[in-house]
């Protein structure tokens, strides 16, 4: 007889095992968008000559702290921290910046260089999942070293400009721009607001009263709209700027219209993160609900030297690839080609032993074809239902009698054509014709 306990165990065996909540599975009906979005995203880096750049997933807790800044939602709250079996403190990676310039002071590729880099992968924020916000979400992000001028600031926003295009969402995004200017520009402000705040402080919330001792232009961005609409009155961070900001904020702003590039200049916009001076800027849609922004930076001239390396400027965004995928998803603009052309149906021993060289024999022949062989054996109707499944247009059907005859049948599963019969040698032109209507 079985004891209680080895029951328990069993039970607790054979109970499936949950994803961890806010971490989603790409399961195959959703991966072929996700590879469009990242090949295109590939191309257009490319087209701009930017170098991809790959780091770790988890890095010293210190380096986030040191970089993001204390009194940010991110570090207060969101950070997946653990010790490792050493005792160290590391970190999940909950944005790209702080790696990229981690990576660039390790190996040298900084000071008194210029560097035009770009990264994707996952990052981890424990936040409330909720649609567009999740715990493992997937950046894609551009980093720029050694440019100081707006005219990489431009470059970068143009970027981003050409992916809303390759995309067909450029009439879903609008950007949204400020200047946070010099650091003592921001002293000068940070003044004033606090004064301003002290005011009104019964209005605030608590988060916002706490940070309006600790880090008071974290307050700007507070999601909660009582305090928003308290802020309409706030002192003006462009009332403030040094006039090197403004000359640089001045240019951005001229040469973005010069490109045709719509912006609105929001006063407002300060950003999640510490690192950030002069230029910031963001992506917004109103189409995915509160989850508005799709893509956000700036740049952080500071950050470098705060990590240890020498005083370099640097400019870049970060874009968060589920709102994106979520954007051209309710769009439904994108018409992915086939995951299959062609379904290879092998109906007997001696067809299933031609097919196999067969199949690889024309993959060599037509670069790019996708050709999907029948495995498992069964008869015609039941390849004809997996042929159909696979998505291909056509399925090329061999049995005894084909093998003999050096042919294959070919038949058409979505269009209203007969079937054929095609020599084994003609097969490679055929298929060349098939692979150029999918794509
Ligand atoms: P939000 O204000 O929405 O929390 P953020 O200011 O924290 O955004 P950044 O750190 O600047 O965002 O990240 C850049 C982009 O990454 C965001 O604009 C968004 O598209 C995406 N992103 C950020 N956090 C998440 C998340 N938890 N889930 C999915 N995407 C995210
Ligand atoms: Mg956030």
């Amino acid at each position: 007889m079985m004891s209680a306990e080895t029951n328990r165990d069993i039970a607790q065996v054979s109970k499936q095992i949950q994803a961890i909540r806010g971490m989603n599975d790409c399961l195959p009906e959703q991966s072929g968008l996700w590879q469009w979005v990242e090949q295109t995203i590939r191309d257009v880096v490319k087209s701009y000559g930017y170098q991809e750049i790959r780091t770790p997933v988890v890095e010293s807790t210190e380096l986030f702290k040191r970089s993001i800044g204390e009194v940010t939602d991110i570090v207060e709250k969101e950070m997946y921290t653990f010790e490792d079996r050493n005792g160290d403190s590391l970190t999940l990676r909950p944005e790209g910046t702080a790696s990229c310039v981690r990576a660039g002071n390790e190996h040298g590729l900084l000071y008194n260089q210029q560097q035009r880099l770009w990264y994707m992968g996952p990052m981890f924020r424990h936040e409330r999942p909720q649609k567009g916000r999740y715990r493992q979400f997937h950046q894609f992000g551009v980093e720029t070293f050694g440019l100081a001028g707006p005219d990489i600031d431009v470059e970068v926003i143009l970027m981003t400009a050409r992916l809303w295009q390759k995309f067909g969402m450029a009439d879903k995004v609008s950007l949204e721009i400020n200047s946070l200017g010099s650091s003592e520009a921001r002293a000068n402000y940070r003044d004033a607001l606090v004064a301003f705040l002290s005011q009104h402080a019964e209005q605030l919330d608590e988060d916002s009263k706490r940070r309006m001792t600790t880090n008071p232009l974290r307050v700007l961005d507070s999601k909660n709209p009582d305090v928003q609409a308290l802020l309409k009155d706030a002192p003006d961070l462009l009332d403030y700027l040094d006039e090197e900001s403004k000359q640089h904020f001045d240019l951005l702003c001229e040469r973005l219209t010069q490109a045709g590039i719509q912006f609105r200049v929001n006063s407002r916009l300060v950003r999640g993160l510490d690192y950030y001076n002069r230029t910031v800027f963001e992506w917004v849609t109103d189409a995915l609900g509160a989850q508005g922004t799709v893509c956000a930076g700036g740049r952080y001239d500071g950050l470098v030297e705060q990590l240890g390396g020498k005083t370099t400027p640097a400019v870049g965004f970060a874009m968060g690839l589920e709102r994106l995928v979520l954007l051209l998803e309710s769009l439904q603009l994108v018409q992915l080609p086939p995951e299959v052309d062609v379904y290879l149906s092998l109906l007997g021993e001696k067809a299933e032993a031609f097919g196999l060289t067969l199949a690889e024999s024309l993959r060599d022949a037509v670069p790019g074809l996708k050709l999907q062989t029948h495995c498992g054996g069964g008869n015609l109707k039941k390849q004809m239902k997996r042929a159909d499944k696979s998505g291909a247009g056509i399925a090329l059907i061999i049995g005894e009698q084909e093998v003999e005859a050096a042919v294959a049948g070919v038949k058409y599963l979505r269009e209203d054509k007969p079937q054929l019969q095609v020599s084994i040698e003609q097969l490679p032109s055929l298929l060349s014709d098939v692979l150029k209507q999918n794509h």
